[in-house]
């Protein structure tokens, strides 16, 4: 089903797309490339240009992170009483809570997100703000140390200048889960947003002046990621890079990182499972997964893309999936009928339907065939939701498709189960759909994984660590106490007496 009205524009949506080529944030000015070189982001929904924009070159980058050191230095930023840090902070959230609409329609056009979802990754944003501007004011930065014939403490410091690359799925609500700690601990940060979805980074730029966070605290620099991501990743004067995107770019900035001794954080790509067993409530499994599946038209990083379901139920249980699927309405992102809009470019569209066809050369059967959608009155990249089913040796069940597209297999018992769900390089996210909450939570621990989710997929709150393990990242993850203490390094002082 397809449908074709939309929303209008707000007139502050208007005016930014026609505010000319938009720029970086340096150092508080809005500054172009110094070529003048550029790259155009379109909307994916439609294939029409959104705005053309300054693309940051190396040395570019390299001006960028010398103003964020600076930054770190001179402004105050880092010495400054933690309950002010916080306060502008918490000025930021306020700001862009105000503007939620607003940033929220420009994600959605940028990455083809169904409005309604950009307006909660906004909300997450301003949430994860707030979550770590408070947790900065109620922790110990200082230990004192009980050893004998010493005076001695530990004390936690900012580092300095920080890296960030981000991806195209979530990228505003992404920028708030990276740059929030590392901002309340007293950091600088420099931002490299993902070529495809710049604008709602550069919004965030020109707010983060307007209410009053120095000059250079945050940069904003856009650019293509083989020249101003690489140039970020491999700049020696960075104290911490983080990196989330692909495992194949991650293992790039990692090997850079490595040889300039700058530490490291790589939120990557994953293959998840859910793993349904005999006795849950099958529509209602049915239901939460495909809305897993359909959200964000798959391109989530944790996504449930495996579903391991009991032979006994195995029947039903996709019989119900399909009719659910059959259902979603595809549509424009602004169309407030739409559940489920565009993938966000031509090379993402493609790699969807190419794995399909992988797929079932190696021998998967097609549940449901999934393909090209049409949305009448708009040229955008649609797919529709696929079901496949087979060996988990198929190509399609290995690797990161990032469509919406599931891939299921039958089990009969629960060592089969997790050794299927662990038969992955990547370890992001699972869960475990079961009444017996015992035999949940066993399975739930023997998950190889960073996360484990019980009755539900996709769960995120602030103050519950999410991090992926092997293939799927390292260095720690984000959302939680650690993340916070993370950007501090630690500093023993000691007197003998
Ligand atoms: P990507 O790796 O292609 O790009 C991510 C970022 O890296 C972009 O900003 C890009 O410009 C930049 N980049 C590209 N080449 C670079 C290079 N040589 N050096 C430095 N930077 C470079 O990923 P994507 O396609 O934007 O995003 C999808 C991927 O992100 C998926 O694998 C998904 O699972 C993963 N992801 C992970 C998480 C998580 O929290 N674990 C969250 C969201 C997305």
């Amino acid at each position: 089903m397809s449908t074709t009205t939309a929303n209008d524009l707000y007139p502050e949506v208007n005016s930014f797309l026609e505010s000319g080529i938009l720029k970086g944030i340096v150092g508080g000015k809005e500054v172009e490339s110094t070529g003048g070189e550029t790259f155009i982001t379109s909307d994916p929904g439609s294939g029409a240009k959104l705005a053309e924009v300054f693309s940051f070159q190396a040395n570019d980058i390299d001006q960028a992170v010398d103003v964020a050191d600076e930054a770190f230095k001179k402004t105050g930023w880092a010495q400054m009483p933690q309950n002010e840090r916080s306060a502008l902070l918490h000025r930021l959230a306020d700001a862009v809570e105000k503007q939620k609409c607003i940033i929220a329609q420009l994600e959605s056009l940028d990455a083809g997100k169904i409005e309604a979802q950009a307006q909660g990754d906004v909300q997450n944003f301003v949430d994860t703000i707030r979550y770590f501007a408070d947790l900065a004011q109620n922790v110990q930065r200082r230990s004192v140390l009980a050893v004998k014939n010493h005076e001695a403490w530990t004390v936690r410091q900012p580092y300095g200048a920080c890296g960030f690359i981000f991806p195209w799925n979530f990228p505003f609500l992404l920028i708030g889960w990276g740059i929030a700690p590392a901002l309340a601990a007293g950091n600088t940060v420099v931002i490299k947003p993902a070529e495809d979805t710049p604008m709602s980074a550069i919004y965030l730029g020109r707010l983060a002046k307007e209410v009053g966070i120095p000059d250079g605290v945050i940069n904003v620099v856009p650019g293509i990621g083989s020249e101003a991501g690489a140039a970020l990743s491999g700049n020696p004067k960075l104290k911490r890079m983080s990196f989330t995107g692909s495992p194949e770019v991650g293992r790039l900035v990692a090997e850079s990182c490595g040889r300039n001794l700058v530490p490291v954080k790589l939120e990557l790509g994953g293959k998840g499972a859910a793993v349904i067993f005999n006795d849950v409530d099958i529509p209602d499994t049915a239901e939460k997964l495909v809305n897993a599946i359909t959200f964000h038209t798959g391109q989530v990083c944790c996504d449930a893309t495996r579903w391991l379901v009991h032979k006994n139920i195995y029947d039903e249980f996709v019989g119900e999936c399909v009719d659910r699927l059959q259902d979603v309405q595809i549509g424009y992102q602004l169309d407030d009928t739409a559940q489920m809009g565009p993938v966000v470019n031509e090379k993402q569209h493609k790699r969807v339907l190419s794995y399909l066809e992988k797929g079932q050369s190696e021998g998967a059967e097609c549940i449901l065939e999934g393909g090209v959608a049409d949305v009448p009155g708009y040229k955008g990249y649609y797919v529709k939701p696929a079901l496949m089913a087979g060996s988990l040796d198929n190509v399609a069940a290995r690797e990161e498709i990032f469509g919406p597209v599931a891939y299921l297999a039958p089990f009969e018992s629960e060592e089969e189960a997790i050794a299927m769900t662990n038969s992955t390089d990547y370890g992001l996210a699972n869960s475990v759909w079961s009444s017996d909450l015992s035999r949940a939570a066993r399975v739930a621990e023997a998950m190889c994984a960073g996360n484990s989710w019980i009755n539900a997929h996709n769960v995120f709150a602030h103050g519950i660590p999410y991090a992926g393990i092997n293939k799927s990242g390292m260095g720690g993850g984000v959302l939680s106490v650690e993340t916070l203490f993370d950007y501090w390094r630690g500093l023993s002082v000691v007197r003998p007496l």
